[in-house]
């Protein structure tokens, strides 16, 4: 397949956007493929190629491209127009189905994008304590804002460091980290620094994984941190309505202080969300004095896509035994192999190319990225699309048929 049409966009893109793109993550070298149109489980590229799909745009789509109900409740919408900036009937609709998932989060307030929710999230937190530091976990992201986006690797005993150009590093040294599955390291950070007002971290590592919490892991700094008076921030952005109705919290039984959530919840279209315990919510202007302001924030066309997606979810409850099962068959038959690693949780997985499972972000960055982009072009050339990094999830939607399925491991079994 040649990709000639995609490589003259790109071209043209390079002389009018930095990088040729609107995200980095879509530079793939030496050029992306376009996308004309997608449904179902596949991308179908402006060169003619028809691809299964397995990035699903990051994470959003569950239901694979385009599905039927969302798409209903979206044409609906346009009848009555899609941006009012005023309060809409969706709003509290949305509030209500999102809060009842979820029973740490009393109060939400939707955003545009999963950054703008941590933003706000760490912003609640520092209003509500009054204090300044905030603790990541290495390798997690939360987005393209300044307080987190610190280099892996630094900063719980010293400060952090910027890991951007324009990052200010007076900001980041209020940005501590540690690792994941690591609870000690919590505690110690937290015996010795008093000004920390909250850990934020995705409860399963999604933006290097999934790389999954140990047994009791996630407890134990759900303890760690009320027992030091420190807020829990869970970022389920990509786990929110993934790993089931009620994300990771639901999962593993721990209740955080606040949630972000994004992706899914916006049925494809974008959207951020953050919630958590009235008292702290209550923080949030114009009831209290944490400023947050959005033009598209809550803006029709989103909510009503993630309401049609989340109602699904619902009334559809059987999606996430089949995907589990889906992805739980692909792990029978890919399995580990010398030089690799399989690991999912439900229809979140990934093949790592080093020979026991990551545990934390110091381990995954033992992988053999070299290995990894000869696979993942070979896995191109056999019309399956993964995620362009060893470091990103690859997803599994409700649209993957038993064809793409078996599609998907013969090249799995062909290019690793
Ligand atoms: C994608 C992601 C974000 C950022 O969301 P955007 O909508 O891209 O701004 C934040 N946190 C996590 C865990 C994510 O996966």
């Amino acid at each position: 397949m040649k990709y000639n049409t995609s490589k003259d966009l790109f071209a043209e893109a390079g002389t009018l956007m930095p990088g040729g793109v609107s995200s980095p993550v879509r530079a793939i070298k030496p050029y992306p493929f376009y996308t004309a149109y997608a449904s179902g489980a596949h991308l179908t590229t402006v060169d003619g190629a028809v691809l299964i799909d397995c990035c699903l745009a990051y994470g959003p789509l569950i239901l694979g491209h385009a599905p039927q109900p969302v798409r209903r409740a979206i044409t609906a919408q346009l009848d009555l127009g899609w941006l009012y900036g005023t309060p809409t009937p969706l709003e509290p609709a949305f509030a209500k189905l999102i809060t009842s998932d979820h029973p740490g989060m009393d109060m939400i307030r939707f955003v545009s994008s999963g950054s703008e929710a941590t933003m706000a999230a760490i912003r609640v937190a520092r209003g509500y304590t009054g204090r300044k530091d905030i603790i990541k976990i290495e390798g997690g992201f939360h987005g393209a804002h300044d307080a987190v986006l610190v280099k892996a690797g630094s900063g719980a005993t010293t400060m952090g460091v910027p890991d951007s150009a324009g990052v200010l590093a007076d900001l980041v040294a209020h940005t501590r980290q540690v690792p994941y599955n690591d609870p000690e390291a919590l505690e110690t950070l937290l015996s010795s620094n008093h000004d920390v007002a909250a850990l934020i971290i995705e409860p399963v590592l999604g933006n290097i994984g999934p790389i999954l919490p140990e047994d009791n892991y996630l407890r134990e700094i759900r303890e760690i941190t009320k027992a030091h008076d420190v807020l829990l921030i869970f970022d389920e952005v990509i786990t929110g309505y993934r790993l089931g109705i009620g994300g990771a919290q639901k999962k593993f039984g721990v209740q955080p202080d606040l949630t972000t959530l994004g992706k899914i919840i916006g049925g494809g279209l974008p959207i951020g969300a953050f919630g958590g315990r009235r008292e702290i919510m209550e923080w949030v202007a114009p009831q209290g004095p944490v400023y947050q302001a959005g033009t598209f924030s809550g803006n029709p066309l989103s909510l009503t896509a993630g309401i049609a997606m989340i109602q699904y979810l619902h009334d559809h409850n059987e999606i996430y035994r089949d995907l589990d099962e889906k992805t739980r068959a692909m792990e029978e038959s890919i399995g580990n192999k010398a030089g690799g690693s399989f690991v999912r949780i439900g229809s979140m997985f990934k093949y790592f190319f080093r020979p026991l499972i990551p545990k934390n972000y110091r381990e995954v960055k033992e992988c053999d990225t070299a290995a990894f982009g000869r696979f993942w072009e070979k896995m191109l050339s056999s019309k399956v699309f993964l995620p362009p990094s060893q470091f990103e999830t690859n997803f599994l939607s409700a649209a993957h048929t038993d064809d793409d399925l078996a599609t998907i491991v013969q090249a799995y079994m062909q290019c690793r």
